[in-house]
């Protein structure tokens, strides 16, 4: 069971989403290739993000040192923000949370930096698609498997592997609450039920190559196993009468 938001609710979780969205917006333009650093993208995040009169839900969250999660080529998600330049070529994940008045949003956008690679644009164009098709099945009924199935299906027809170990949640007065574990794979039909009032985060991690993954002495880092190149896109939705509705974006779709 997922925690049920009232109507009021989910516009204050749309409130933070709106920032939220853009943060990351700001975020991507700013990129400079050979000179914008991680580091200089996370103090970026936290400024833009007190500036419109939230906090950054990651900064100290279970003691990760940053308010962005970011994730160059090869690492997956969690990666800690480094000075090492961005290098023409690379590909980024952004991954930020948002707590505005005590809710919170929570999304994730790969970058291209410069010009990249063709598989590399493919690998963001199906992670992007992937997770809108995943989107596209959160309604009152549907089951959480529907959701991974559909993930798991484009991501697979497509040649690339969808990580197993990390997975979407529930998100609200808390950054992760239930239900605990939206999978980015799975069996249509099975799981949990899908509520009117809920609201959650999907978010496909996709790598070039195997699904598998390794974690760091850091203890956060997470790196596709074979050091392929891995993509990572996240909407916080809330799930309505009328179907999905995207909360992290700065337009009203
Ligand atoms: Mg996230
Ligand atoms: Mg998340």
């Amino acid at each position: 069971m997922g925690l049920i938001k009232t109507e009021a609710e989910i516009e204050k979780m749309r409130a933070s989403g709106r920032v939220l969205a853009k943060v990351l917006r700001v975020l991507g333009e700013s990129i400079v290739p050979g000179k914008t650093s991680p580091k200089d993208l996370d103090h970026l995040a936290e400024t833009l993000i007190k500036e419109a009169g939230g906090t950054p839900s990651f900064l100290n969250y279970r003691g990760f040192p940053a308010s962005a999660c970011i994730s160059v080529n090869d690492t997956v998600v969690h990666g800690i923000p480094t000075n090492e330049p961005l290098q023409e070529g690379d590909i980024v994940s952004l991954d930020l949370g948002v707590n505005l008045n005590g809710w919170h949003s929570d999304s994730a956008w790969t970058f291209p930096v410069g010009v990249i690679s063709n598989e590399a644009q493919r690998l963001l164009n199906v992670t992007r698609e992937s997770l809108f098709q995943g989107i596209a099945k959160a309604r009152p009924g549907a089951r959480i498997g529907d959701i991974g199935a559909t993930v798991q299906k484009y991501v697979e027809s497509n040649g690339y592997g969808v990580v197993r170990d990390l997975v979407g949640h529930g998100i609200g007065q808390s950054l992760h609450e239930e239900p605990h574990s939206i999978p980015n794979f799975g069996i249509a039909g099975k799981g949990a039920v899908l509520r009117e009032g809920m609201t959650i985060c999907i978010e496909p991690m996709v790598n070039a190559g195997t699904w598998k993954v390794k974690i760091l002495k850091d203890g956060w880092t997470v790196k596709s196993a074979d050091q392929s190149l891995s993509a990572h896109f996240e909407h916080t939705i809330a799930i309505t009468k009328s179907g999905p509705r995207i909360l992290t974006t700065e337009l009203d779709s």
